[in-house]
């Protein structure tokens, strides 16, 4: 008897341009081309298929996110992120689902989402893109724009001090993963981006962004001295690269499951600390715990409903 002669098909590999949609427009220098970047070649290293992929945002610069993109994409309403792709997550829960907001988006508009999304801890990964300013409307002063900053809102100087987001998300209920990095070391960018994803939660990183627009030295300190740096290192945390070991010698052992140390690394304005400041890999997810029933067919869903409505029914 012959051999079959049927070919084998290969798997199909992906690559980066399978992930690649359009030309960016934001600014030349803006730091969200360098998360787009590092966003693409974690897609291409992990082989998401884009059509199990799916990208969602709110407003502003980094909310224009999912076009550029070549997965599915909701570019949703302002500080509404969160609420769509727990709405997605939930009802499908084989697909990926990466979040982008920037700070005016979500730690003011959406804030009430911020607080409820961290408790709900849904497998997607959350990346808040943090330039201290409205860009997109073009300048008004956002939670975390530095005192004295002279905005459109606040042209003699915001007047209130900024926010710390990192403090407040790690005063949130189910908190499950929370690591700082910046835009510029594109190294640390993908490597925590990259752990963030696998982590089974809801994995969240604030990117802190170059608008070389309107904040253009809001980072300075931090990009000419790298001592004023300081970089979290420990097993359970991010990877860190050689390049990365070397650039910051301003380092601490943090094991991110303390979240007591991870509060006082939080608190710190001496240094910008980067790295994971705080994992729970049990924390419970409303993912997992409502996915009963996401298999029944439409006729026992139409059954189950009736015989819910029925208990109603005045006979
Ligand atoms: Fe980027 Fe700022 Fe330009 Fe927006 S305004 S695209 S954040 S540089």
């Amino acid at each position: 008897m012959s051999e079959s002669t049927t070919p084998v098909k290969a798997p199909h590999l992906f690559t980066l341009s399978d992930y690649q949609s359009g030309i960016a427009r934001w600014c030349p220098g803006c730091g969200d081309h360098g998360v787009l970047a590092a966003i693409q070649r974690i897609c291409t290293e992990e082989q998401l298929p884009p059509h199990k992929t799916v990208f969602v945002s709110g407003i502003g610069c980094s909310s224009r996110f999912p076009h550029y993109m070549k997965t599915y994409g909701f570019h949703g309403l302002h500080g509404r992120a969160m609420p769509v792709a727990c709405g997605v997550k939930a009802r499908r829960p084989e697909l990926q689902v990466f979040v982008s907001s920037g700070d005016g988006d979500f730690f003011s508009i959406g804030a009430g989402h911020w607080i409820h999304g961290v408790r709900y801890n849904m497998d997607m990964t959350l990346t808040i893109f943090d330039n201290g300013i409205y860009g997109l409307t073009k300048a008004q002063t956002s939670p975390t724009s530095p005192l004295g900053l002279k905005t459109k809102t606040h042209p003699h100087g915001a007047i209130l001090p900024p926010m710390n987001p990192i403090q407040a998300t790690l005063g949130m209920t189910n908190l499950s993963f929370l690591a700082q990095t910046v835009d510029w070391k594109p190294q640390h960018l993908k490597a925590t981006l990259q752990a963030a994803y696998k982590h089974k939660g809801l994995g969240i990183v604030r990117v802190m962004q170059r608008c070389t627009a309107y904040t253009a030295d809001l980072h300075d300190e931090w990009r000419r001295n790298p001592e004023k740096v300081l970089l979290m290192k420990h097993d359970k945390g991010v990877p860190v690269d050689p390049k990365i070991d070397k650039a910051f010698k301003n380092q601490v052992e943090h094991d991110p499951t303390d979240i007591n140390k991870a509060r006082e690394l939080g608190d710190r304005t001496d240094v910008l600390p980067i790295g994971l400041f705080y994992v729970n890999p049990d924390a419970p997810r409303y993912d997992q715990m409502t996915n009963a029933g996401l298999e029944m067919s439409n006729e026992d869903k139409a059954k189950g409903l009736n015989a819910a409505l029925d208990k109603f029914a005045v006979r």
